[in-house]
């Protein structure tokens, strides 16, 4: 008789999103006449762009061909594609990072659960708290993070690194040293940056107690601030010590169409010498078949001169929104965090409400869905998430409903 992964069943469930659904199915049965604005959602809103449509035209028009159809892709990705990551995400940078340290995939939420089955099961991993739920799952389900316990909302095995008002919602050095650390800047679910110097204080740390970061970096797209780095290579010594993961769905709107990357530089060795640029690439190699050959031209639509200016109008749209998010709630009286280099706001409950009683308190008062910051992690009681994706109209609606409650 075949037995499951018993880890599975550890897993505490992901209540947040379904009870948001069940509380705003339920609000609009009892008021049917009544318009929700939806701030909650953290998936972007604005259609792809020319550029890229056409890209993926002319790519399905070559797969109509025997002279131009393609197979099987590499599975490391299309060396054109991996060559425009190289020169414009790496190169403006003046971080030199070889294509070969380029793994292309069907977006960052593969790589960032797969990363955990290159390392040993007794490694500890340390996490910021409030997080994307992703990382501490996905390491639970191969068995690394011990037994949830609901009380607590922890697992016995991992570290937690609150993130909080008292630090500006960046985590500080863990007292228990972790051997993999997830850091996640642009933040989701806080919004909030870290600069150059915050981010080499990790890369000197990780270097020294001999940890690997896992650098998300889905958001750079929505840095402004200059003291902000876009990569973590940015800092000396991190091709020694991190991995970084990119994705297109918040740049240029792909979460439908689903492609990223995670760079694993060659310099990364384990205490014992190996390589994980090489276990990477035996991953890729023996689970994964490449993306697909039409979503990679989309991909290097991207990079291309029209590509690039579309995708920085499309951030601007979401930008503008996030800014009159942060305006409008800062006049009503509200303290908000982040959104400046996000498209994401994270505000403090007023009047010491708690995450669920705000989101309570909004939807009955103004009819507008956000995230009670409580579901990202204990960290984020008397928090509240709400994102620049949707229209510019309906989130000055919002904001003018919140500022009459
Ligand atoms: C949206 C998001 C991603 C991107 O995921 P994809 O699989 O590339 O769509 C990655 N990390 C975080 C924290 C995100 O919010």
């Amino acid at each position: 008789m075949f037995e499951v992964n018993q880890n599975y069943a550890k897993l505490p469930g992901s209540y947040l999103f379904a009870n948001i659904g069940r509380k705003v199915s339920a609000y609009t049965a009892a008021n049917p006449d009544k318009k929700i604005i939806r701030l909650g959602i953290g998936d972007v809103t604005q259609p792809l762009t020319p550029t890229v449509v056409q890209a993926l035209k002319d790519a399905s028009e070559e797969m109509a061909h025997a002279e131009t159809f393609h197979g099987y892709p590499d599975y490391e990705g299309a060396a054109f594609l991996r060559k425009a990551i190289v020169e414009r995400d790496f190169q403006p940078l003046g971080v030199d990072i070889g294509m070969d340290e380029i793994f292309v995939n069907d977006g960052a939420k593969s790589d960032s659960s797969d990363l955990s089955d290159i390392f040993s099961l007794n490694n500890k991993v340390a996490v910021c708290d409030p997080v994307y739920p992703v990382y501490v799952n996905t390491n639970a389900m191969c068995g690394r993070a011990g037994d949830y316990d609901p009380a607590t909302e922890r697992w016995s095995n991992v570290i937690y690194m609150p993130c909080t008002e008292g630090n500006g919602f960046l985590p500080e050095l863990p007292r228990e040293t972790p051997d993999i650390i997830y850091l996640c800047f642009p933040n989701n679910p806080t919004g909030m940056a870290i600069t150059r110097d915050q981010l080499q204080v990790w890369v000197d740390y990780a270097r020294k107690v001999g940890a690997v970061i896992i650098y998300d970096n889905a958001y750079e797209a929505y840095i402004t601030e200059d003291d902000v780095p876009h990569s973590i290579y940015e800092c000396p010594g991190a091709q020694e010590c991190a991995i970084e993961m990119r994705s297109f769905s918040k740049n240029a709107g792909f979460t439908g169409v689903r492609l990223g990357y995670t760079v694993v530089p060659k310099a990364l060795k384990s205490s014992d010498g190996v390589s994980l640029n090489s276990m990477w690439a035996t991953h890729q190699e023996m689970k994964f078949n490449g993306v697909s050959y039409i979503i990679q031209k989309a991909g290097e639509a991207v990079y291309t001169p029209q590509g690039r200016a579309e995708t920085r109008q499309l951030v601007a749209f979401y930008q503008k929104n996030a800014a009159a998010i942060l305006s409008g709630l800062t006049e009503a009286g509200y303290t908000c965090y982040g959104g400046v280099n996000s498209p994401y706001i994270w505000l403090k409950t007023p009047n010491g409400m708690g995450s669920w009683e705000f989101f309570d308190f909004l939807l009955n008062t103004a009819n507008v869905v956000g995230t009670p910051g409580s579901g990202f992690g204990p960290s984020g009681e008397g928090f509240f998430r709400l994102t620049a994706f949707g229209s510019y109209e309906n989130i000055l609606e919002a904001l003018d409903r919140i500022k009459k409650i």
